[in-house]
């Protein structure tokens, strides 16, 4: 496994054994940015030709279940509550964190074959929108603190490093109304009506006339302003968004075109895809 590689280190103790080494990476030149957006329901990527979006609120129900089944135990005994209840939400962890694995696996795969740079929105101060005192009731809080935003964050970029594709981290000022513009127009989107549920996570542009999807519209404004970022050093993007074949080898999704836009959309659960050898199980195939 080391041969040929730069071997810096190795470590071994009674019961672990750890080895790093450094490999010459080549930066890739980017012909286009992926914009990512990330919340607590799935997170979002791509550009004006090509948005994915995977399903993550697998992540979310993980961690509301578990906080049921600890909030259920009846022992009277603290420290032993205490010590089955961490053995839970280790557990619980270790479930979201594969999750996580597989989806930014898949991100930077994608952006790796289609020489992308990927733009990351600034979240730092995400968890200030619903912490306590806000008159949010504590479910709500939980629910929205429960996506881990910072720890994706962090896994697409060493990802990203060690692979050689270009991470482009957006600054409060450049991603300003990047949730609430329309990306083909500019115009200020408007929220369906109270009790429109054929509309949920959905916002009209008065100018164009039509629907878009609050995230993946919000994937591509992103990519459009990490395309900013460094517009002098790309080829100029095309004046209206081109349509391309989706080639996702096997992606359990469903592909359609975005509204009103020619915008591809593909869609999948990220906890369906483990590891990356499950990309190329069929739609309903078995799950581990
Ligand atoms: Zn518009």
């Amino acid at each position: 496994m080391i041969r040929g590689r730069n071997l810096r280190s190795l470590t071994v103790t009674q019961d672990s054994l750890s080895l790093c080494y450094s490999q010459e990476i080549g930066e890739i030149r980017a012909k286009t940015v992926y914009g990512v957006d990330r919340n607590e329901k799935n997170l979002t990527f791509g550009n004006a030709e090509r948005v994915i979006q995977l399903d993550m609120s697998k992540t979310v129900s993980i961690r509301q279940t578990t906080r049921e089944i600890v909030g259920s135990f009846k022992r009277n005994d603290v420290r032993i509550r205490r010590k089955i209840a961490s053995k839970y939400w280790k557990r619980a962890n270790h479930r979201t964190d594969q999750i996580l694995h597989a989806a930014t696996n898949l991100v930077v795969g994608v952006a790796l074959r289609s020489d992308a740079a990927i733009a990351l929105e600034d979240l730092k101060d995400i968890r200030k929108m619903y912490q306590k005192g806000n008159g949010q009731g504590t479910g709500y809080r939980f629910r929205l603190n429960s996506w881990p935003y910072g720890k994706a964050g962090k896994m697409l970029e060493y990802k990203s490093a060690w692979k050689g594709v270009t991470i482009i981290s957006l600054t409060k000022s450049e991603t300003r109304g990047s949730s609430s513009v329309h990306h083909a127009c500019g115009e200020r989107l408007h929220r369906p009506q109270r009790g429109d549920a054929v509309h949920a996570r959905m916002l009209w542009c008065q100018k164009c006339k039509v629907w878009v999807d609050r995230d993946v519209n919000a994937a591509v404004v992103l990519s459009q302003r990490g395309l900013a970022r460094f517009a002098s050093s790309l080829p100029r993007p095309q004046d209206g968004p081109q349509p391309t074949v989706a080639r996702e080898e096997g992606l359990a999704s469903e592909a359609m075109k975005g509204n009103g836009t020619t915008t591809l959309i593909l869609r999948a659960d990220a906890s369906k895809l483990t590891g990356g050898a499950a990309v190329d199980r069929p739609p309903n195939g078995p799950t581990s």
